[in-house]
């Protein structure tokens, strides 16, 4: 009894449990408390919700960013359960999923643990996949860890491949277009962090919502895209979609193109990860009102006045570890532009200048992990050198 009970729950652990994603990951698993079980909780830099999920939830285990220990909850260390490092609650024996939600290069590890622990992975986390595609996709088939897309635009192309034989003709990856789809030139030298951070259509973190206001966030999409589903590059069309109501699509040799749509709402392709192959009725999902869905347009996007997107492209193209240097350049540039110390239009600018001079570097075709990672460090300091000195 007891056994067939533990086999219809399903076990996870949450890495970057206080953000965005992972917030909303807890929503879903909060309206199905018999199917799911927290084990593990992880979080960068917010103690206090941590310990408030930990107090719901009840995970075996924890972690939280060092240093963090004297801000929230002083005293009460013990209200908090065993904490191990990312990697050890990635891979705890007891643990089925793993939703990898940490923002940026901190979740390439940890992604690494769960997938050579065998894991299923639902990754929210895109730097991952852009740092380290190669070697993220050949470590999952050999550990027979299944990847499992957070990415709305990801999730919808899965399912659009549900079912079918073909491998897609082409990808159409569909982008907001972000806050400023209609600005000009001049109108973007003026944008602030505070007007990059309404987002028209979607709730996220902070460093998403930038990358989506630059397109970087569709660049990293393209290159996601071409690891997840083996697709070439040039096999990936990015479609400026206003509504976010078609959330990609997939076109097959026949010309025959499926779509997936549903109201913008995080919830839905992460709770597909979680219940899939099955799809459950949640009555907290938004559905479609079709007397308001109005018109759907596309377009094609205009990579001079979003560089950004064209930037991704290129890097991906150029491969070895010309897409690493890509992210760490634009983990800088948005840190600078959130604390006022960088221009909108110089995000694409100093990451253009940083990935110029890492072309006279010696870079391999197929580099190893330590390479990318030895290539991010060399990438973050050059950015900041080259910001701080104003040469972009
Ligand atoms: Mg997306």
């Amino acid at each position: 009894m007891r056994k067939e009970l533990d086999k219809n729950i399903k076990r996870i652990a949450i890495l970057g449990c206080t953000g965005s994603i992972g917030q909303q990951t807890l929503q879903v698993i909060r309206a199905f408390p018999e199917r799911f079980e927290v084990v593990g909780l992880a979080a960068g830099s917010n103690r206090a919700l941590l310990e408030r999920q930990a107090a719901e939830f009840k995970p075996r285990a924890v972690h939280f960013a060092e240093g963090d220990d004297r801000k929230a909850g002083g005293g009460r260390s013990s209200a908090l359960p065993k904490k191990l490092s990312l990697e050890e609650i990635a891979s705890l024996d007891e643990v089925d999923l793993v939703v990898i939600a940490t923002s940026g290069k901190a979740g390439l590890s940890p992604l690494l643990s769960a997938i050579r622990a065998g894991k299923q992975v639902a990754l929210a986390n895109k730097e991952a996949l852009v740092m380290a595609g190669e070697i993220v996709t050949r470590e999952a088939r050999r550990h027979r860890a299944r990847l499992l897309p957070v990415d709305s635009e990801h999730s919808a192309i899965w399912q659009c491949l549900r079912g079918e034989k073909e491998k897609p003709y082409r990808i159409l990856l569909t982008a907001s277009g972000g806050p400023f789809a209609r600005y000009t030139s001049t109108q973007l030298s003026h944008v602030t962090p505070e007007e990059a951070l309404r987002h028209p259509t979607w709730s996220m973190g902070k460093k998403v919502t930038i990358d989506s206001a630059t397109l970087m966030n569709k660049g990293m999409e393209v290159i996601e895209a071409h690891w997840l589903f083996n697709v070439p590059l040039d096999r990936i069309q990015v479609l400026v979609h206003p509504q976010s109501i078609v959330h990609s699509m997939v076109e097959f040799g026949d010309g025959s193109i499926k779509a997936q749509l549903s109201q913008p709402d995080m919830r839905l392709p992460i709770q597909y990860a979680l219940t899939y192959p099955e799809r459950w009725t949640n009555a907290g999902l938004p559905r479609l009102d079709w007397s308001k869905a109005g018109a759907l347009n596309f377009e094609l996007p205009d990579m001079e006045r979003f560089p950004c997107l064209k930037l991704a492209i290129d890097a991906a193209a150029r491969g070895g570890t010309a897409p690493a240097v890509l992210c760490a350049a634009d983990e800088v540039a948005v840190d600078l532009f959130l604390s006022g110390r960088l221009a909108f239009l110089d995000i694409p600018r100093l990451i253009g200048r940083t990935l110029d001079l890492h072309k006279s570097r010696l870079v391999g075709t197929h580099p190893s992990l330590e390479e990318i990672i030895q290539a991010d460090g060399w990438a973050r300091e050059t950015a900041r050198l080259l910001a701080s000195r104003g040469q972009m």
